[in-house]
């Protein structure tokens, strides 16, 4: 599976000890995550990440442009839903992606957990067979 990982920065540190946490789970896929999401992840846990552009540079709409193309089966962005950014906008067009893909995506810690454990169950392998690539 493909799995996109951003991080807002009062979020990197969540995100980066959940990667520690689940860093077993998330060997077995591959990685790829906006820039400095990407950097402290891989520099906390050894994993093999490909790094966009940082999200206020357009990494987030890389993604975007990877979900649009189907070929994103789960992201997990850690939002900052008090401290809005100037790229929002693109960062709500990601989000439509993932409704408009059927992409399972995580805002946060409690959805992330639950979905890291369903990718584990392999309750998210209906993705391959659905978009066979
Ligand atoms: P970053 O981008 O991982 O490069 O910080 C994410 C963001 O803050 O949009």
């Amino acid at each position: 599976m493909n799995i996109a990982l951003i991080a807002h920065d009062s979020k990197k540190e969540l995100l980066v000890q959940f990667c520690i946490a689940y860093c077993g789970i998330l060997s077995r896929h591959n990685l790829c995550a906006t820039g400095t999401t990407g950097k402290q992840v891989a520099q906390a846990t050894g994993l093999n990440i490909q790094r966009y552009l940082s999200g206020s540079q357009g990494g987030d709409q890389q993604i975007s442009a990877r979900i649009s193309c189907n070929e994103i089966d789960l992201l997990i962005f850690f939002r900052d839903p008090l401290h809005p950014k100037p790229h929002e906008p693109n960062e709500m067009n990601l989000l439509r992606l993932c409704d408009v893909h059927n992409i399972p995506l995580a805002t946060n810690i409690a959805t992330a957990e639950a979905l890291i454990h369903a990718l584990e169950r392999g309750d998210l392998d209906w993705r391959e067979i659905v978009n066979p690539r």
